[in-house]
């Protein structure tokens, strides 16, 4: 596979980036590396001359950067999304390494699925609901007494991780969980699809309160989150989820 199609593939999602300067870096940081698709999660300033002066060559990347509103709407049509977090969360995936999930992201593109690389705001990291949109997190390995990279660093690391993942390694021609019979993986707008059916379902059936909450949908996007959800399974469980409506009445008839 043409490692350059591999690259183009990947996404660099920066959540929330409070400072043009970075946005700037990142963009750098990512043209050095072959990577050009920037998407920006509602930027706090945005063009700005600042993150122009910061690109240096690469204002092209700037200048064809998507900006969108949600974490959702930048990572529509994506199979496979990595969180970068600086420590662990007490809900989302296990942190990895990231050599070991990068490896797993090139092996996604290779199979022809659009990636995500996805970083937080430079005070407060992402979310605990941004890292449950991601299937996988990573941690860049630091001194313990002092592990916050700077935004651009860190996109830094992860694109030079990628290009030699992309370059140097044969990615695995087969995907893990992947089998003669499996049909392609769900993309993150299809999975959105299946909560949203699913929240109506358990609301309709009283199992859920949307007054209260809870950890219920947390652990549900962690445990799908997990298992590396394929476009038939999806289409099974919401089959299964529409004829349980039919028999209650709450969906559509016949
Ligand atoms: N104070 C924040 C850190 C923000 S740094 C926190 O505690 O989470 C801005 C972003 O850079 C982070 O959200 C993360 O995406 C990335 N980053 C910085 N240091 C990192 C590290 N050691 N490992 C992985 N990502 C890191």
């Amino acid at each position: 596979m043409n490692p350059e199609v591999l690259l183009s593939r990947i996404r660099v999602v920066l959540c929330r980036p409070s400072h043009p300067g970075n946005i700037g870096a990142a963009a750098r940081a990512m043209k050095t590396m072959g990577l050009s698709n920037l998407y920006l999660v509602s930027p706090k300033q945005f063009p700005d001359p600042e993150a122009d002066t910061r690109a240096t060559g690469a204002v092209d990347v700037l200048a064809q950067a998507t900006v969108t509103t949600s974490l959702k709407e930048a990572l529509a049509g994506t199979a496979f999304a990595v969180a970068l977090s600086a420590r662990q969360r007490d809900i989302g995936p296990v942190l990895g390494a990231p050599r070991e999930t990068v490896a797993r992201l090139i092996a996604e593109a290779a199979a022809g699925s659009d990636v995500a690389l996805v970083f937080g705001n430079e005070t407060v990291g992402l979310t605990n609901e941004e890292i449950l949109h991601c299937q996988a997190a990573v941690t860049i390995p630091t001194n313990p007494d002092f592990s916050s990279l700077n935004l651009g660093s860190a996109v830094q690391v992860l694109c030079y991780e990628c290009r030699m993942a992309a370059f140097l390694e044969q990615p695995p021609v087969v995907v893990p969980g992947v089998t003669p019979f499996a049909s392609p993986v769900a993309t993150h707008d299809e999975i959105e699809g299946l909560y949203g059916h699913l929240e109506t379902i358990m609301t309709d059936s009283g199992f859920y309160n949307p007054e209260q909450p809870g950890r219920l949908f947390p652990k549900l996007r962690r445990l799908f989150g997990r298992v590396r959800l394929e476009k038939d399974e999806i289409n099974i469980l919401r089959g299964i989820l529409a004829s349980t409506q039919v028999k209650t009445g709450h969906g559509r008839k016949g």
